[in-house]
């Protein structure tokens, strides 16, 4: 008869991009992301919030980054790009406060490969 090795509390532990709490991994499909429904609400909420600034931003940034020196769109780019880092800057301290962490959130996203575009409907 084959006797599973121990589980190790370590290999068990998940760090919650919502609060940083570590948790034992579970559920059905992909497993559980977050350490509960609440945190998971919070996360995405803070989230959203954060994008709806950003958004625009990064936006015309895009568009305007191959703009050709001394133009207005130049200038846009320019722009965007600074508010994009100073608006960061502050959005980064909030997520520190709150235990969130972004990184570790797009780690869990990559790793399952799962992709926003895959998610959205046509
Ligand atoms: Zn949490």
């Amino acid at each position: 008869m084959n006797v599973a090795p121990p589980i190790v509390a370590a290999e068990l532990a998940c760090t919650c991009p919502g609060c940083g709490a570590a948790f034992a991994p579970g559920g059905r499909g992909l497993g559980k992301t977050f350490c509960s429904p609440p945190c998971r609400k919070r996360f995405h909420a803070a989230s959203q919030m954060d994008g709806a600034v950003l958004a625009p931003l990064v936006k015309a940034w895009i568009r305007t980054r191959h703009a050709k020196p001394d133009t207005r769109a130049a200038e846009i780019c320019r722009f965007a790009r600074q508010q994009l880092t100073e608006i960061a800057g502050v959005q980064f301290g909030r997520d520190a406060d709150a235990g969130r962490d972004p990184v570790t959130f797009v780690g869990t996203l990559m790793d399952s490969g799962t992709r926003y575009i895959d998610r959205t409907r046509k």
